[in-house]
């Protein structure tokens, strides 16, 4: 199944010519899941040929303009090509009410069915679970409520070893012993063990979206050994007084995280519009946690199982 992470955003506050407002989209198998929709995301959504109306899920961090201006015109396309299938937002209290008057006096009826989810973003809480998927709430500190996403595979059936089942065994029972457990016999007696014909299961892959927020160790426990994370490194650490008060992070911070939480791969986003080049910020992180990344425009991490 494919669990595929594409940057479609990468600029805080003002977007420049070459760098939009945040967005990405999360990819797990048929499922399309948009992080954030900044102004411009519908554009970029064409430029990298992501069909908007395979999104099922859309999930905005906070009500600065820059993580949520996008919206208004990517629901009114979805609207004038006549979407069908139902989509759920999830987001900060005030975005249902913000999109809703919107629509009011644009007097839109929506061709699909919209939902909103409203998140209590100062708690880990799961907010969105399907057969394969988990998605929690990790609660940031930025100037308005404000949260990140966990998305987490489900752990997966043991994988079964042909060459080592036997002849008898029917379906039901090739079923729990992809379940972890041992097939009995009439007495109750172990007739197969389930570690000698079945091995261990696929990995289980997990993204951790960490948003707009000044540098937060508390949130280590739930983002710990993750394949993939994001983390806002607005400026360079030479302004960390600077950060500190506006309530974002340092390159050097988002480094120091992922270090501490022992995260397999680090992206480092939502670059102020100070830095033309953004070899700094790079070069300031990989000093801390050399497996970093730019999550630049049009940028594909897939991650294998
Ligand atoms: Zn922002
Ligand atoms: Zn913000």
């Amino acid at each position: 199944m494919e669990f595929e992470l594409k940057i479609l955003g990468s600029s805080s506050a003002t977007p420049s010519v070459d760098r939009n407002h945040t967005a990405q989209v999360l990819t797990i198998g048929n499922q399309l899941n948009l992080i954030d929709c900044g102004e411009g995301t519908q554009m970029q959504l064409m430029r990298y040929k992501v069909k908007h109306q395979r999104i099922c899920n859309i999930f905005i961090s906070h009500l600065h303009g820059d993580h949520f201006f996008g919206l208004f015109g990517l629901l009114s396309t979805m609207h004038l090509q006549n979407r069908s299938a139902p989509l759920t937002i999830f987001g900060p209290p005030g975005l249902a009410d913000i999109l809703t008057t919107q629509f009011k006096y644009s007097n839109t009826q929506f061709s699909f069915k919209l939902t909103f989810k409203e998140l209590d973003t100062t708690a880990y809480t799961k907010i969105f679970e399907d057969k394969y998927i988990t998605v929690h709430t990790l609660p940031m500190q930025h100037r308005v409520s404000c949260c990140g996403f966990l998305f987490r595979e489900k752990p997966k059936l043991r994988h079964l070893v042909k060459a080592k089942l036997p002849d008898f065994l029917i379906p039901p029972q090739l079923v729990r012993l992809k379940y972890g457990e041992d097939i009995l016999d009439d007495t109750g007696g172990v007739l197969v063990k389930n570690e000698d014909v079945t091995s261990a299961p696929s990995h289980s892959r997990s993204y951790a979206f960490c948003s707009d927020t000044r540098y937060k160790e508390d949130i280590i426990p739930y983002i710990r050994h993750v394949d993939l994370l994001y983390h806002e490194a607005t400026f360079l650490d030479d302004m960390r007084e600077r950060a500190e008060v506006v309530y974002h992070s340092t390159a050097k911070q988002a480094a120091t995280l992922a270090l501490k939480a022992e995260v397999k791969r680090l992206l480092i986003g939502h670059f102020s519009v100070r830095y033309k080049d953004l070899t700094p910020l790079l070069d300031e992180a990989k000093a801390v946690f050399d497996n970093t990344h730019l999550a630049l425009e049009g940028k594909t991490i897939g991650i294998l199982e």
